[in-house]
């Protein structure tokens, strides 16, 4: 089964077709939240992702404020400011998909799905070794995909001698899956690892490999609707360099 790893869309439609053509025919959809917050286009972009077929889809921190579920105060400034202007713009039919969505951590096959981490899924950003080292002790499957950090990498487990190793993984560069890694599709609509590209990745369950790639997509008309809707300009600076 060919599966799509998409997370943290925020809100930016144009980065989410860009990565559903770029990806092809696909069997499922597993995304690991954030599809709002920072971004301009948070309906377009909820009834994108309600369109897939096969999907599997938590919700990630950003989510849970729109939703009503986390206090806007829990976020900075600026990015509270796009949450309160989500949460005045969302439709009502988006507003009950997303709440009919939970951030509980899941299990599909091998795979154990966590928006932060599987140990606390919706604020932990598994970033080191350490943050790494301990949530391998929080899933029992042989991987576990999560978002939230928006930079692509993984992060490998030797259990012989209890060493955790972090790669920054390179797009394109399939990598064979062996137990017990934690791996990060990166982030489709605000890459922060300096790659502006749309970040997501392609995941073979017979095959058992992980291929992170990158879309191109027009960055400006992005940055055009943050700034018509009248939202922070750090967030339409940012995409455009990956950080
Ligand atoms: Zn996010």
């Amino acid at each position: 089964m060919r599966v799509l790893i998409i997370s943290d869309i925020h809100a930016n439609y144009t980065a989410l077709e860009a990565v559903l053509k770029d990806a092809g025919q696909v069997d499922e959809t597993w995304c690991l939240g954030d599809l709002v917050g920072y971004g301009p286009d948070p309906n377009a972009t909820v009834e994108e992702i309600r369109d897939i077929p096969n999907l599997t889809c938590i919700l990630g921190n950003h989510d849970m404020a729109v939703i009503g579920k986390m206090p806007l105060e829990a976020f900075n400034g600026e990015a509270r400011r796009s949450l309160a202007y989500h949460e005045k713009v969302i439709s009502a039919s988006n507003m009950s998909f997303m709440r009919s969505l939970s951030a509980n951590v899941k299990v599909r096959g091998e795979a154990t799905l966590a928006h932060g981490s599987p140990r606390d899924p919706l604020w932990e950003y598994i970033i080191n070794g350490l943050t790494a080292r301990l949530n391998f002790d929080h899933f029992d499957t042989p991987w576990c995909f999560v978002g939230h950090s928006h930079v692509q990498c993984i992060f490998a487990l030797n259990e012989q001698n209890d060493r955790v190793t972090l790669d920054q993984t390179q797009p394109d560069h399939t990598i064979n899956l062996h137990p017990r890694l934690i791996l990060n599709p990166g982030s489709v609509g605000q890459p922060r690892d300096r790659n502006p590209k749309a970040a997501y990745a392609i995941y073979d369950t017979e095959a058992r490999t992980w291929t992170p790639r990158r879309a191109e997509y027009n960055i400006v008309e992005v940055q055009d609707r943050i700034r018509a809707a009248g939202l922070p300009e750090k967030h339409a600076v940012r995409i455009a360099e990956g950080w």
